[in-house]
Order: structure tokens, then C-alpha cells, then sequence
């Protein structure tokens, strides 16, 4: 597998985690709570893996949130927004390196944006 690869995968991962996060907190029921999430944010899940497979700017880039493409639409991209809001500081909880991994490169993209 080449290093592209290896990030689209990393990538998908963390996002799927973060939604799952997300969702457990905001949406499920105590009872409900397992591995599941509810229709809305599985439709989030897979809509963000597929705008990621699709991406062609893997190489650059780290994160669809973070990218200035915007191939996400508005509604999607609220609702990436607010996931990211709320997951990516919980994200040290639950997966420090993969959080502090997403923390580096976000503030990476967010200074070249700002140039
Ligand atoms: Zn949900």
C-alpha cells in the first residue's frame, strides 16, 4: 500500500471515529449505545469516506474538514464542522496519538491558509 493510501485509510478512520463520538454523545439513547450510530451520522460516515476516496488532493492534504477544495456540501460541512467541534478535543481521550496527529496537521493547513 502506497503512503496516499495509507493516509486516505488513516483518514477515513479518524473520521468515522469522530463521528461515532459524536453521535454517541449527542444522539444515542444510554440503551442504544454500542458500535452503532443512528441514520443521520452513518449517512454523514458515508458520505465522508466517499468524498474522501474521491479526493484527489490526498497527497497535499490532511483532513476534508481542513481543505480548501471544499468538495463537501454546505449541509454536509456544517454537520463535519460541528463533529469536528465536539470530538476533536475528546479525541485526546479516547485516541491521544491519532488526536494530537489531527491537532498537528489542522493548525499545518490552517497557517498555509491564512498566508
Ligand atoms: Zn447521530
Amino acid at each position: 500500500m502506497n503512503k496516499v493510501e495509507k493516509k486516505r485509510q488513516k483518514e477515513q478512520y479518524i473520521v468515522e471515529e469522530m463521528i461515532r463520538l459524536y453521535c454517541r454523545k449527542n444522539h444515542l439513547e444510554e440503551e442504544r449505545q454500542g458500535r452503532q450510530m443512528c441514520p443521520v451520522c452513518q449517512e454523514l460516515s458515508d458520505y465522508a469516506k466517499l468524498r474522501s476516496q474521491k479526493c484527489p488532493f490526498m497527497e497535499q492534504k490532511t483532513f476534508c474538514a481542513n481543505c480548501k477544495v471544499h468538495c463537501y456540501k454546505p449541509e454536509k460541512r456544517e454537520q463535519i464542522r460541528r463533529v469536528m467541534r465536539f470530538s476533536g478535543p475528546r479525541m485526546l481521550m479516547h485516541h491521544p496519538i491519532l488526536a494530537i496527529w489531527h491537532l498537528i496537521c489542522s493548525k499545518r493547513e490552517a497557517k498555509v491558509k491564512n498566508l
